[in-house]
């Protein structure tokens, strides 16, 4: 079995990060860990957890560091993130998950980070087409917003550890599946 592949994937709401992931699950084997598709799994099973986050992810806003380090702390217990390795999707998108997922991983290093990168202008024209029930406007900007001040921070933290390579999100999904495949293959 080949050693596992542990990834971290930054990018803004509508960069394309989660069809960009399933393409790298296909090619590497990784554990696809979402924390967003977590939390959208808890509201829709109304779990404690749910029923907590559902207004503040309506609202665009970030649900509470502890309650997220919690959550990946668990999830990257279990066996495949162990054993296939993982891309990570959503998380950390502040300094204090930052330096939990740190302490998580211990010895488990790292191979790289990256940021899909998609100019806050194109992503916005994308998420007003989307039309998500949770893609209002306000929540849009929301967003946009705290990705400047709390993620942008955290993607400096990586690019400082050189551990961030920036792939151009623009273009057709095959092209920026190869430039994401090139970008992972040359940290492994
Ligand atoms: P996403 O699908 O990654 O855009 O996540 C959807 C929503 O879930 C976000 O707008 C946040 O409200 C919440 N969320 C997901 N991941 C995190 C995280 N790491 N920290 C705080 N909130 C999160």
């Amino acid at each position: 079995m080949s050693n596992p592949i542990r990834l971290v994937i930054f990018g803004r709401q509508g960069a394309g990060k989660g069809t960009q992931c399933v393409r790298l699950v296909e090619r590497f084997g990784l554990a696809h860990i979402s924390t967003g598709d977590m939390l959208r799994a808890a509201v829709a099973a109304e779990t404690e957890l749910g029923l907590r986050a559902k207004a503040v992810m309506d609202a665009g806003n970030l649900v509470g560091d502890e309650i997220m380090n919690g959550i990946v702390r668990e999830r990257l217990a279990e066996d495949d993130a162990n054993t296939a390795g993982f891309v990570l999707d959503g998380f950390p998108r502040t300094s204090a998950q930052a330096e939990a997922l740190v302490q998580i991983l211990g010895d488990r290093t790292l191979h790289g980070a990256v940021n899909l990168d998609v100019p806050i202008a194109e992503v916005t024209e994308r998420m007003m087409a989307r039309g998500r029930e949770d893609d209002t406007p306000e929540a849009i900007a929301r967003r946009l917003e705290l990705y400047e001040s709390e993620t942008r921070p955290v993607l400096d933290w990586f690019d400082a550890r050189d551990l961030l390579v920036t792939v151009d999100g623009l273009g057709t999904e095959a092209e920026i599946t190869e430039r994401l495949f090139a970008a992972v293959d040359a940290r492994l």
